[in-house]
């Protein structure tokens, strides 16, 4: 079969880091086109400014890639699906939940796939954390996601804006690791968010959530030095997972039991391939409704201004 042709919207770090380059290895897709407002351009493959050009333009177009910050999404992906184009959204798919119902539904309607990359998800060490809490009752988890925000966050100011999840971009690939592996359903309880005065997004976020066991969240931007990406779940049964690497290696009880390299963006765009081959969608809301239940019910701190 023809590989399908897609084009990548929003040239920033993981269209470069992943998107581009994942695609140019795939024998299931072809780059046939980039959307760039800054004026980006990708040799041999035409770029466009904005999305209604590339739309308008590239008629054979089978699916976008959009990878511009959240609050631009639901407007790029909307008018994507009108057109009968398939579209995968990164994370966090879209700036609010009842934009992602919308798309899902339009989706549905046009009869075109829709698909949410959480992209955490896509370890072995997940998949093995998941079979080995299957039937567990958990009686603590500790998820802790540190990371210095200026190591991985330079210079984005949308993160920082209203829509721009502050501490949950990060903390969001948590959660959809949590939401994935745990063999109960996570609510939030309750949660503290720390907003630096000039931000209008939490710098750091702490989560309780409900049922019976010690459940726990602790998502932090100021760590300096090494980052922490760490889930820790204890079992009434005794035993101890804890999976590291922001999802990469699992040890389970002290033991090591998973350690793979981190194909992360291969698999999901294997994922797509076959989605589309079944015009199939895949919209998983859960880790989205996670944070908005936090951004709900978390009280507010504020804290000194941040200077990227
Ligand atoms: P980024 O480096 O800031 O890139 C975003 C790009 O989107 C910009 O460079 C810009 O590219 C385009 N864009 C379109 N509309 C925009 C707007 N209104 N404001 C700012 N930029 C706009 O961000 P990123 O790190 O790639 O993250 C993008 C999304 O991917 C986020 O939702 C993030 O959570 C997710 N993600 C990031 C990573 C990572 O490691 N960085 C990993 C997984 C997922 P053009 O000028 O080319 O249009």
């Amino acid at each position: 079969m023809a590989a399908y042709r897609i084009a990548v919207i929003g040239l920033g770090k993981i269209a470069q880091d992943q998107h581009l380059p994942v695609i140019a290895e795939s024998a299931d897709f072809t780059l046939a086109g980039v959307v760039s407002q800054r004026g980006l351009d990708i040799a041999g493959v035409p770029s466009f400014r904005d999305p209604a050009a590339l739309l308008r333009d590239l008629p054979d177009l089978d699916a976008v890639a959009i990878c511009t910050p959240p609050q631009a999404r639901h407007a790029i992906a909307r008018a994507a699906l009108a057109a009968g184009r398939h579209v995968m959204l990164e994370k966090p798919p879209t700036a609010t939940l009842s934009e992602l119902s919308d798309l899902a539904g339009a989706a549905a309607e046009r009869g075109v796939v829709l698909m949410t990359t959480w992209h955490s998800q896509y370890n072995a060490a997940v998949d093995a954390a998941r079979a080995r809490l299957a039937g567990e009752r958990v009686a603590r988890l500790f998820i802790e996601w540190k990371e210095d925000v200026r190591k991985w966050h330079p210079g984005q100011a949308w993160i920082w804006r209203a829509g721009g999840f502050g501490v949950f971009d990060p903390g969001i690939n948590a959660l959809s690791i949590a939401v994935k592996i745990l063999p109960q359903k996570l609510f939030v309880a309750a949660a503290e968010l720390v907003v630096p005065v000039n931000a209008e997004a939490p710098i750091a976020a702490s989560l309780r959530f409900a049922g019976e066991g010690d459940l726990r969240a602790e998502f932090d931007w100021r760590q300096s030095g090494d980052e922490i990406w760490q889930i820790t779940v204890e079992t009434r049964a005794g035993r101890r997972l804890v999976l590291s690497d922001g999802g990469g290696r699992l040890d389970i009880d002290g033991v090591e039991v998973v350690a793979a390299p981190r194909r992360e963006y291969h698999d999901i765009y294997a994922h797509f391939a076959a989605l589309l081959a079944a015009r199939h969608s895949h919209v998983d809301a859960r880790p989205f409704e996670l944070v908005a239940d936090a951004f709900l019910l978390g009280t507010r701190r504020t804290t000194a201004a941040f200077a990227d």
